[in-house]
């Protein structure tokens, strides 16, 4: 039976009961209108520890858009209904007071080319507020594990930056990108798409995946010119493609620069942001 907290102090009344019967806490934060990729992610959590807690807030400090914040879509009722289905044991599902009481937000990071980039680049203050959350969500949880998607590829990176800068007593996860089958990569944006927008979606991951069969026969550059013509029509607009070095993110201009790059896109389709990427 999933239980659902609001509350950090209930929350961690929960948590200190697992942690004094020697339970093993997997931790998959989320802004919830969940679908296959979260629950993945559970699942693979389940397979780890004990007890997996997932977590459900519409993180207001890493929308750089308030449009974007008013409009991105909120089910809870279903969520709750796919975690408990998911055999998910708990989730928190906190009012924006708790996690901001009195609307303070004083924590500033860096993370150096990492957040200069690509998401960091186009959504200014983007990962700050991720890297707020985060570290005030873990806190609360303190899992030994957490999962992240690397369908937001760069955010897992900065995660992992923020467990290392902090000394977080966390193993950091990642897992795969779950996609519909036409390949468009799974998110919770996808239902604001109208029919030809979702129609056309399906551009982005062609792309990616044509990039990757191409990989060995084409410059860098070819590539990248491909890509951003593969996913520019009336209905989608580019808004970067970059190859990157996964480790530091910086783009490469040279295949042999380093092993196993990876292409990250954000493309418009229509209003709506959607990113993917894809590993060489
Ligand atoms: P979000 O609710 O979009 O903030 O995502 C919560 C977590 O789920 C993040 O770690 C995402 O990377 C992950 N996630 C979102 N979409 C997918 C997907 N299609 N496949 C795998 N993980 C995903």
């Amino acid at each position: 039976m999933l239980q659902v907290f609001t509350t950090k102090a209930a929350l961690s009344d929960y948590i200190c009961n697992c942690k004094a019967e020697n339970k093993k806490i997997g931790f998959v934060p989320t802004m919830g209108a969940l679908h296959q990729g979260h629950i993945s992610l559970i699942e693979q959590a389940k397979k780890e520890n004990d007890i997996v807690i997932a977590s459900v807030f519409v993180n207001p400090t890493q929308f750089n858009d308030k449009s974007d914040l008013e409009k991105y879509p909120r089910t809870p009722e279903e969520d709750i209904k796919m975690l408990e289905e998911g055999g998910c044991n708990a989730v928190f599902m906190p009012l924006q007071e708790e996690m901001y009481p009195a609307g303070e937000v004083n924590e500033s990071y860096n993370f150096g080319n990492l957040e200069s980039v690509m998401e960091g680049k186009f959504r200014p203050g983007h990962f700050n507020g991720v890297a707020i959350i985060v570290k005030r969500l873990l806190n609360v949880v303190k899992p030994h594990n957490a999962y992240f998607g690397q369908k937001d590829f760069q955010q897992l990176a900065i995660v992992r930056a923020l467990v290392k800068m902090e000394n977080l007593p966390v193993n950091i996860i990642g897992c795969p990108i779950i996609r519909e089958i036409d390949g468009l990569a799974m998110s919770s944006r996808n239902r604001r798409l109208s029919a030809k927008e979702r129609e056309e979606s399906v551009k982005i991951s062609k792309a990616l995946a044509k990039a990757k069969n191409e990989f060995a026969l084409k410059t860098i550059d070819e590539i990248r010119q491909d890509v951003l013509a593969l996913t520019t029509n009336s209905f989608l607009k580019p808004e970067y493609f970059e190859i990157v070095n996964p480790n530091t993110l910086e783009s490469i201009t040279d295949k042999n620069s380093c092993p196993h790059p990876v292409g990250c896109i954000a493309v418009w389709a229509g209003n709506v942001r959607l990113i993917d990427n894809i590993q060489f």
